[in-house]
């Protein structure tokens, strides 16, 4: 199927074509028509399938013959779980409207108020927005949505995840009954059935990838790990590898994030941390160097690695595993984007088994185990724990200096548990390792 028998206007294949697309992707293929016609939709397609202009196509071709809108009035919301999801998403806007008169404000926590109003301000088509900061401007009346036309809701598991399913009905309550809903999630649960129940009208199900499915043309690999300085000898090793060129280093916590970008830029390599508790600007001057091949080593949590699509990432490096199988898949789709191949690599330790366990269900297959020469694990990864350690008084980490976060922490969101944090050798604190391995 080509671009030009999906009647799509001139504008935008033009567009297309000059992003260097030849054929629609298949989530593209099935979910344009549909959403063409004006039918609500409830599409499962894995991250880096091409969903984004999946969505974004059918509704640029709604404003492509356009009248000027009304000032903060948009006819396209587009609703993301994180900022840096949000940023890309208004960057599609831009690549894929270029053509098109289009006026459209991106609304986001963390960033400043001032210019959303501005933006808000003027006659506007498209908003692309993460929930909490949209129902603030919605408060505030600052934004209207009496007129929205088609709803996007992008990762909308993603959404759920984060705690914003009530912010995501009050919004949807704020827009017209008989808008069109273009909902996008990667795992089709019975609480996602439920919530598309109620916010679509009989939607065309598109289910693309079977739940789970990783993406092919990614290599998975595990590696297991003794303890953290293993880790340490393990990324040092693979981020000094010519075939990689770029790579997303995922840790447990924002702590874990910010240690390990510093100790790999100690190293002589060009590394950042990316993580919620960095400012907006700080966070899209990170994701701006990755894009633009002036960061190699992104080491980042999941929530702010969400969405970042970089072709030249050809590594995922798994330095914690993911507690939630759902964000293995994620994380591995940050890589072999687009028809691209990529490496994703997964360090398990003894005590991650529960969650490799969670993820190889989930994901269908067995990771293959590999070992790097020189660095082989003193034991197997069926081998029960030497020592467990004894369960320690809340408040009382057990490190030196009394620090926590470090090495475990996995409690980002969904629980506070940290297992991860008995996967490390435990006389060793990380701050003490980080500091070794310089
Ligand atoms: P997404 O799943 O929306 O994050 O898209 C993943 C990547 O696919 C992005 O880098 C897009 O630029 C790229 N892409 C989207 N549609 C196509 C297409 N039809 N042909 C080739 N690449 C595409």
């Amino acid at each position: 199927m080509s671009f030009a028998e999906l009647k799509l206007s001139e504008s935008i294949l033009k567009a297309i074509a000059a992003c260097g697309y030849t054929e629609p992707t298949p989530i593209q293929a099935r979910a344009i028509p549909e959403a063409l016609l004006g039918r609500d939709l409830i599409a499962s397609a894995q991250t880096g399938t091409g969903k984004t202009a999946a969505f974004m196509l059918p509704a640029l071709e709604r404003l492509a013959t356009l009248k000027k809108g009304p000032k903060g009035a948009p006819r396209i919301l587009v609703l993301t779980p994180t900022r840096e999801l949000a940023s890309q998403v208004t960057e599609a806007t831009r690549t894929y409207g270029r053509f098109l008169r289009i006026r459209s404000a991106v609304i986001l926590g963390g960033s400043s108020y001032r210019e959303q109003f501005q933006a808000l301000s003027q006659p506007l088509e498209l908003v692309v927005a993460t929930p909490g900061r949209l129902i603030d401007h919605l408060d505030r009346g600052t934004i209207s949505l009496d007129r929205v036309e088609i709803l996007v809701l992008d990762e909308a598991d993603r959404m759920l995840d984060m705690g914003f399913q009530q912010a995501v009905e009050k919004i949807t309550a704020a827009t017209p009954a008989e808008r069109q809903t273009l909902l996008f999630t990667a795992t089709l649960d019975k609480t996602m059935t439920q919530l598309a129940a109620r916010l679509l009208r009989d939607p065309v199900q598109i289910a693309l990838a079977p739940q789970g499915a990783t993406a092919v043309q990614v290599e998975q690999r595990l590696h297991v790990a003794d303890n953290l300085e293993h880790k340490q000898r393990m990324l040092e090793h693979l981020v000094a590898d010519n075939a990689l060129n770029q790579a997303i280093i995922f840790s447990a916590t924002k702590r874990d994030a910010d240690r390990l970008a510093q100790a790999l830029s100690s190293r002589g390599h060009s590394a950042a941390a990316l993580h919620g508790d960095m400012n907006q600007g700080a966070r899209n001057r990170t994701v701006r160097n990755l894009r633009q091949g002036r960061l190699k080593l992104l080491v980042a949590t999941d929530v702010a690695a969400r969405g970042i699509d970089v072709s030249g990432i050809s590594h995922v490096i798994n330095f914690d595993l993911p507690k939630f199988a759902e964000d293995y898949v994620h994380r591995i789709g940050r890589t072999g984007r687009a028809g691209a191949t990529g490496t994703a690599i997964s360090f398990v330790s003894v005590h991650d088994l529960g969650a490799l366990q969670r993820i190889e269900r989930y994901i269908g297959k067995t990771l293959p185990r590999h070992v790097i020469p020189g660095m082989e694990p003193s034991r197997s990864l069926s081998a029960p724990p030497r020592s467990p350690r004894k369960p320690r008084p809340a408040g009382v980490s057990g490190k030196p200096g009394g620090k926590t976060g470090g090495t475990g922490g996995s409690g980002q969101r969904r629980t506070g548990g940290s297992k991860r944090s008995q996967s490390a050798n435990p006389s060793k604190a990380p701050q003490v390792i980080y500091r070794h391995s310089r």
